[in-house]
């Protein structure tokens, strides 16, 4: 399976375009096959296959790979643009100070527990000095987020930021247009709204993110908390 999974991305990469996914039969399993743990289990194969990954010159440069973390049959998924210096050196997504906004995000303003939902980047490893992700990157690496998504299935996406946004949407509009509208990635619903970090340096547009989270959790059916 993990074989499988990196000889897709290449024979992808060869003819893809920027921001490349699998094909849909690639990777998905027939609904008749779906079993209780199945999506555990896919998603240790592809984090097997993420795992020891040089497909991209961020190997060289990466103390640890992010895959992403979080609950596999979880109704929504945060997805952010790379690990960050704290990433990188945990090897787990969004536990900076980014990450610890994105879990209040979660548990206070949701009122779920950040293990519940599925947490990941669109790459798995950290670009030096937090620069942004490069079009050859996504490209290699974005095959390994869509086999996330395929095997965690969620109701709801919520694209973190400009990057994730325009890698998921195939759309390079401005986040500040984008956001508050659910689109579709793959026939999911997906939220575009603010990365965290931008949040962190414009706390004025934690209200926006606020009102796009509004429309998830009634999309998803969770109640606002008084
Ligand atoms: S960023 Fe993605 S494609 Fe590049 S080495 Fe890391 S896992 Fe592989």
């Amino acid at each position: 399976m993990r074989e499988q999974i990196i000889q897709l991305l290449r024979d992808e990469v060869d003819w893809a375009g920027p921001y490349l996914l699998l094909q849909e039969q690639a990777i998905s399993r027939p609904a008749q096959q779906v079993t209780q743990g199945s999506e555990e289990h896919e998603l240790e194969e592809i984090v097997s296959a993420i795992t020891g990954c040089t497909s991209c010159p961020l190997s060289r440069t990466r103390k640890n790979i992010v895959p992403g973390e979080g609950n596999p049959h979880a109704l929504i998924m945060f997805v952010g643009e790379a690990p960050g210096a704290v990433e990188d050196e945990t090897g787990r997504p969004f536990v900076g100070p980014a990450g610890n906004l994105l879990t209040d995000i979660i548990e206070k303003g949701m009122g779920i527990k950040r293990q519940e939902v599925y947490i990941a980047n669109i790459l798995k490893c950290r670009p030096p000095g937090n620069r942004d992700p490069q079009p050859d990157e996504i490209t290699m690496c974005i095959g390994f987020l869509k086999a996330q998504i395929e095997a965690v299935n969620p109701k709801v996406i919520v694209a973190l930021g400009r990057i994730a946004a325009h890698a998921l949407l195939n759309d390079s509009t401005p986040i500040s247009k984008l956001r508050g509208t659910f689109r579709e990635f793959q026939g999911i619903l997906t939220m575009p709204t603010y990365h965290p970090s931008y949040l962190l340096q414009n706390p004025s547009k934690k209200r926006d993110v606020w009102e796009d989270i509004k429309k998830v959790m009634e999309a998803l059916g969770i109640p606002l908390q008084r």
